[in-house]
């Protein structure tokens, strides 16, 4: 059952073809919004899109590479030209890689950089773009992570990650200042250890490294959560909703945890 009024309201959403983004694209579908649902694979993005169709939310699949202005200003086009005015852009897309820094070369640094970083704000610039013509505010969600905020650990490689999800909290509280006068409300959501493939490519890649069982990174990780369990998708998706509600009107440039406890600021 819907929690908040979104009635009407036009969402895109990043990286939406799987995982954390699917669970939201499909949540705020639920609250009443249509859906653009944007993903470098086209394919995933088709499916999920007719997933929102199936409760009968309306749903435009797009095939999107986030790292590349046209597509980014394609995509936003294209979304207001089918669905109406945006209103909410949830800036989920994004990849890891498993090297710690001292073996991080220059390729896998500018790959992450792009998607992570560079991505939430071409996408950012061209909905808030949108966002001033029409006039009416609008929220911008950045899906960062737990590495935005803190050093992911001696045993856990993600260096170069945690660099460009700090960039994505450091995009949120910029950004929220700028936009602050067209009433744009852009904020952050930090996540913990997901229950995606994501996080089944470090267990896997790390693991590799450390010269244990695969699964065995993910379990330590998971027996570390203070809520005793690991995160799904749909936890995410919760704040996400909740930014993109009424009741999050007087919240903008902030970074908000959803981590079952494990973060300590
Ligand atoms: P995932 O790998 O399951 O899904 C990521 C999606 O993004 C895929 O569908 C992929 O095709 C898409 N994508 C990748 N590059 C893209 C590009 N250039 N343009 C458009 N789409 C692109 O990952 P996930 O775990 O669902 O992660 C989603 C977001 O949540 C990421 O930003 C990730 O950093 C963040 N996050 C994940 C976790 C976790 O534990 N899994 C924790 C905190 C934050």
């Amino acid at each position: 059952m819907p929690r908040y009024d979104l009635e009407g309201r036009v969402a895109i959403v990043t990286g939406a073809g799987r995982g954390i983004g699917r669970a939201i694209a499909l949540r705020l579908a639920r609250e009443g919004c249509r859906v653009t649902v944007a993903d470098l694979d086209g394919d995933t993005a088709a499916q999920v899109a007719d997933e929102v169709r199936e409760f009968g939310a309306q749903a435009l699949a797009l095939q999107v590479d986030v790292t590349r202005k046209d597509d980014v200003e394609g995509m936003v086009n294209e979304s207001i030209a089918r669905r109406g005015p945006l209103h909410i852009l949830v800036n989920n897309a994004g990849i890891g890689a498993i090297a710690p820094l001292m073996e991080t070369d220059e390729e896998t640094w500018d790959t992450l950089m792009n998607v992570n970083a560079k991505g939430t704000l071409l996408c950012s610039q061209a909905a808030a773009r949108r966002m001033i013509e029409q006039g009416d505010g609008g929220r911008i969600i950045n899906n960062a992570s737990g590495a935005g905020k803190t050093a992911p650990g001696k045993g856990l490689p993600l260096g170069a990650y945690a660099a460009s999800k700090h960039a994505v909290v450091a995009l949120t509280k910029q950004m929220g200042l700028e936009l602050s006068d067209h009433g744009i409300l852009v904020n952050c959501v930090c996540a913990g250890i997901v229950d995606t493939h994501m996080w089944d490519l470090i267990d896997r890649e790390t693991a590799k490294r450390q010269g244990v069982a695969v699964g065995s990174i993910k379990a330590q990780a998971v027996a570390s959560i203070p809520l005793g369990r690991i995160q799904q998708p749909e936890d995410v998706a919760n704040m996400v909703a909740f930014l993109a509600s009424p009741d999050a009107s007087y919240l903008t440039g902030q970074t908000y945890n959803a981590c079952g406890g494990l973060l300590p600021y």
